[in-house]
């Protein structure tokens, strides 16, 4: 993440990844406007390019070859990237509304979020057939139907619902890379069985006769039956039933029929068509709202109507972000004027495709290597990420609409003070936090609920008070998500000493800028932060928040434990088995992420893993007896094994091959790329024995690689470790494995503790 020299004075709200956000993202890239802040909000971290979408079901392109990746994009582009579905606007109060997180404000709204075929319009449909969009539920299907070919014996029938260009192209991808699966297995294809249907008595309705006609011989020649005049009417399991009459025994029924919006967008107030798509203006923006823009397949030029396709979409990019920074700087948005005819090269899945311009058609292998070329080098666009435009100008005031913000936007660069008077002030802090809602306990004798200069906590009687604090920078651009992972990483240690936690104070630095903006951010970071502390059954009770350059959070917590029940670093028994329930690898995923090094799902499934609390599997590890345990984080794996090895007077064996590793973190150690703060951890080095043998070792970086909210390395005794991972498996820490063992200390030798094993 980039923290901004300038304070933000607008902020840009994008909806969906689709083909016209990528192209807004990139010319925001490559020339940002200073005081203008993006941020991104989508359901999917790896968007699909829709050109090459058949390529990849026909089996010549990888995941990776057609999708963007967004979050990637995003961290290029200086923007927010939001992993999450937007479920509503309200535009009274000029928010977004998501599925699982706080609402997220906007100044300037775009909505690029496609359209899904209707499902919902046949009997049966949205239940027993697969929609082509969204187009990861799809995927997922395809790729069950793949493997499930593998043991498939007999027949297998696939209906295509709908003969536009999509259903033909994909029919088509489908069939070719089914047959060629089978047959690379040396089993019979032609018990493959593909039947295309559609209400009309004509396939690609859009293209001309001549394209229709190559086509329609394609489609006989490779045996598929079309079914034309022939609605649809039902769909159950295994089953499909068309209004004239005609039944269909079927595996597998796709859905790419006509197309429509999300029901959401009927409660917006927006101007809609009855086919729930946007009315937008020549400019772009909603008829009815001046702050709203639309894009491709949802947006519905009212002068200018034209195919859902992304070639309009991919079109609307450039016009759509000049018009969002015209907006935002104060100017009038400028009228786009689509093209009249387009040309469309539509693939038969064989490595062969069509051109269809207006009345030109012609075909060919060639035409498909030009498409590839075009496809290739559009994606490029999104994968080869140039180096970035230093952003050098000063605020722009004129990007502040009125004389009041500008006033605002002055006064937020205008010097800031240190001491006391660096705190946020009151109001805006009152305001972020009074929508918190944390949770209130009969021990909190003063709290939140009743401020005062500090808290007041009852300590039950037999209890002792377990006392930690940590703090960190924010490394993602979420302060939402950073939040939750901040709680969660201060509440690990309690965890790890096996005691419940009680209470937090919250302390904060958060970047100055206008009361708005750091109000949100405050609440987005709080709120994330008090849902896990509310989880853990820790009361809020606390806090202070300072300006600063960075956002940053941390906690001080107090747990309650027993003092019989402690869980300490020092209680390892030489013959117990050691255990750690979470994968490593934040570290360097996380700087590989900084470097656009990382893909997208790396880091969605490190921060599911950073978001995951210890607590269940403290528990865990206790009814298993176990004595010394530990969070793993800054020093990484190692540096917390020799903490916990030095005090019990023990050595440990570490088995590298079983240490769990999240996605990719392997890659981006291999190519070197590392923590800041793995130079300090490699130092422990020395305590491992024959160190130089290891050194080449793929995960040997990563046994250095330090842990924002790692997972428990505790041990339990040998005879338990087994049936131990299968119940923190079965509590939802998949990865859980036992990575080595507890030895006795070798008093004869070197003073190494670490043997490392493979
Ligand atoms: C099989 C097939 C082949 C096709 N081939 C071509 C072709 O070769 N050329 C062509 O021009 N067109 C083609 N099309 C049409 C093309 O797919 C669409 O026109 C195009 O995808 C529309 O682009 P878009 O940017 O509007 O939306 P999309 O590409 O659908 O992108 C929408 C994005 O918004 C996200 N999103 C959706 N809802 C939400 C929400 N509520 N909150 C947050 N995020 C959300 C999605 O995750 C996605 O990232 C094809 C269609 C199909 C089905």
């Amino acid at each position: 993440m980039r923290t901004p020299d300038q304070p933000v004075l607008r902020d840009i709200v994008l909806i969906g990844g689709g083909h016209s956000h990528v192209g807004v993202l990139k010319r925001f890239a490559m020339k940002p406007v200073p005081g203008v802040r993006l941020t991104l909000i989508c359901r999917d971290t790896h968007t699909p390019y829709s050109g090459m979408l058949p390529g990849y079901v026909a089996g010549h392109y990888s995941y990776d070859d057609v999708h963007i990746d967004l979050s990637r994009l995003a961290e290029f582009a200086g923007a927010r990237f939001y992993r999450a579905e937007a479920t509503g606007i309200d535009r009274n109060t000029k928010r977004v509304t998501c599925k699982g997180r706080p609402d997220v404000p906007y100044d300037i709204l775009s909505i690029n979020i496609g359209s899904s075929p209707r499902v919902n319009e046949v009997e049966g449909a949205s239940e027993f057939a697969v929609p082509v969009k969204p187009i990861t539920g799809f995927n997922n299907r395809w790729l069950a139907l793949l493997s499930r070919i593998e043991n498939h014996d007999g027949p297998l029938t696939v209906g295509v619902v709908g003969a536009g260009a999509g259903g033909v192209e994909l029919t088509l991808a489908m069939q070719y890379r089914l047959k060629n699966e089978l047959e690379q297995r040396g089993r019979n294809s032609d018990q493959l069985h593909f039947h295309l249907f559609d209400a009309a008595n004509e396939i690609l309705p859009t293209h001309n006769a001549k394209v229709r006609s190559v086509f329609r011989k394609t489609l006989s020649d490779r045996g598929i039956k079309l079914h034309l005049g022939s609605p649809v009417e039902k769909v159950s399991e295994g089953l499909l039933r068309t209004a004239t009459g005609d039944t269909l025994q079927t595996d597998e029924v796709l859905w790419v029929t006509r197309a429509g919006g999300p029901a959401w967008l009927a409660e917006t107030g927006l101007a809609l068509d009855d086919g729930l798509f946007l009315r937008v203006r020549d400019t772009l923006q909603v008829e009815n709202d001046d702050n709203i823009f639309v894009a491709g397949d949802i947006a519905n030029v009212v002068n200018h109507p034209r195919e859902k396709a992304g070639v309009f979409a991919v079109r609307q990019g450039p016009p759509l972000a000049d018009n969002l920074k015209r907006l935002a700087l104060g100017k009038a948005p400028r009228d786009f004027h689509p093209q009249k005819k387009w040309l469309a090269l539509i693939s038969t899945g064989d490595k062969y495709a069509v051109a269809s311009r207006g009345d030109v058609q012609f075909d060919g292998a060639l035409v498909w290597r030009w498409k590839d070329w075009i496809d290739r080098r559009f994606m490029a666009k999104f994968t080869d990420l140039p180096p970035m435009e230093e952003a050098t100008t000063l605020p722009d005031t004129g990007a502040a609409q009125n004389a009041e913000e500008a006033s605002q936007a002055i006064s937020a660069v205008a010097m800031r003070c240190g001491g006391c008077g660096a705190k946020v002030g009151s109001t805006v802090l009152s305001r972020a936090l009074s929508e918190l809602r944390p949770i209130e306990r009969d021990d909190i004798l003063i709290g939140l609920h009743a401020p005062d200069d500090a808290a007041v906590l009852r300590i039950p009687p037999g209890k002792a008070v377990v006392h930690t604090v940590d703090f960190f920078r924010a490394f993602i651009d979420d302060p939402y998500t950073f939040g939750r992972v901040a709680a969660n990483h201060s509440l690990g240690d309690v965890f790890a000493m096996g005691a419940e936690a009680q209470s937090a104070t919250a302390v904060a630095t958060v970047p100055y800028g206008i009361e708005s903006k750091v109000e949100d951010v405050v609440y987005q970071m709080m709120s994330g932060a008090v849902e896990v502390l509310n989880e853990a059954g820790c009361a809020l009770v606390g806090g202070h928040t300072g300006e600063g350059r960075e956002l940053a959070l941390g906690f001080a917590v107090n747990g309650l434990i027993d003092p019989d029940d402690v869980m300490s670093k020092g209680g390892l028994r030489a013959g117990d088995a050691l255990i750690l329930t979470k994968p490593i690898g934040t570290g360097t995923l996380f700087a590989a992420h900084a470097r656009l090094a990382a893909k997208g799902r790396w880091i969605d499934s490190a921060l599911a893993s950073m978001v995951q609390s210890n607590k269940k599997a403290a528990d865990c590890l206790r009814s298993f007896g176990s004595k010394a345990c530990t969070d793993v984080t800054g020093f990484g794996l190692l540096g917390h094994l020799v903490e916990m090895t030095r005090p019990s007077g023990v050595d440990a064996e570490l088995d590298l091959s079983a240490i769990p590793v999240l996605p990719g973190a392997e890659e981006t150690s291999a190519a070197g790329i590392l923590s800041s703060l793995q130079p300090a951890n490699i130092r422990l080095r020395r305590g491992i024995r024959d160190q130089e043998r290891w050194v080449k070792h793929p995960r040997y970086p990563l046994i250095f690689d330090p842990q924002t909210a790692g997972g428990l390395l505790a041990s339990v005794s040998a005879d338990k470790a087994e049936e131990c991972v299968r119940a923190l498996k079965a509590l939802g820490y998949p990865y859980t494995a036992i990575i080595g063992r507890v030895t006795p200390q070798d008093e004869s030798g070197p003073i190494e503790p670490i043997t490392l094993k493979e």
